[in-house]
């Protein structure tokens, strides 16, 4: 086979859930494009960098220093959403149900993956509380890690990063969330479940 078709192929896979089939699949549909379509494209790949920027809050994709979500006054403010990636954040978004704050990790804990506690960000995590509870507020702070080991590792730390932390409660996503599955796939009714029996 073609060697630049291979490293293409190579390439795409490097995305998560992308095998090589699907990769092969993805490279000769881009083929019967135009020039133009590809070309912008490319560019659009080239300046993800720059062009996208995240809420200096939460980190959320956002198109100004602070997100809609973070910027909206309405937001319950004692509430904090703990999630691993952006995508978590908007299944969670799109139930309408949680009126609160959030922050992204950035992932979960996972050093074979090179993901540690260095790595993402529970620094920002312990100043956005700290900020939070200046304001005398009793915060929530709601754990939304996946279901998996890495997302059981990630929420005991978190869990024992804040245990002794004075006006702080902090929760779980409750039952309905199968071990093992994934925020960001989970239909709108389990994270409904999960949002109300949280614990
Ligand atoms: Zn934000």
């Amino acid at each position: 086979m073609n060697l630049k078709f291979k490293n293409t192929v190579k390439l795409l896979q490097k995305l998560p859930g992308v095998g090589p089939r699907q990769a092969a699949r993805f490279i000769l549909a881009l083929l019967d494009k135009d020039q133009s379509e590809l070309k912008e494209l490319g560019q659009a790949i080239a300046n993800l960098k720059t062009d996208i920027r995240f809420c200096r809050e939460c980190f959320n994709i956002s198109e100004n220093s602070h997100c809609n979500i973070c910027s909206d006054p309405k937001r319950d403010s004692t509430k904090l959403l703990v999630v691993e990636k952006v995508t978590d954040l908007d299944s969670v978004e799109k139930t309408g149900l949680y009126k609160g704050l959030y922050h992204v990790l950035g992932g979960s804990i996972n050093p074979l993956d090179g993901a540690t506690s260095e790595t993402l960000r529970f620094k920002e995590l312990e100043r956005r509380l700290a900020s939070m509870n200046n304001e005398h507020k009793s915060i929530e702070l709601i754990i939304a890690t996946n279901p998996s080991t890495s997302g059981e590792t990630t929420a005991l730390y978190i869990k024992d990063l804040f245990k002794n932390k004075s006006g702080l409660t902090i929760t779980r996503l409750g039952r309905g969330l199968a071990s093992g599955s994934n925020l960001e796939y989970a239909d709108e009714i389990t994270l409904k479940h999960a949002l109300d029996y949280r614990k």
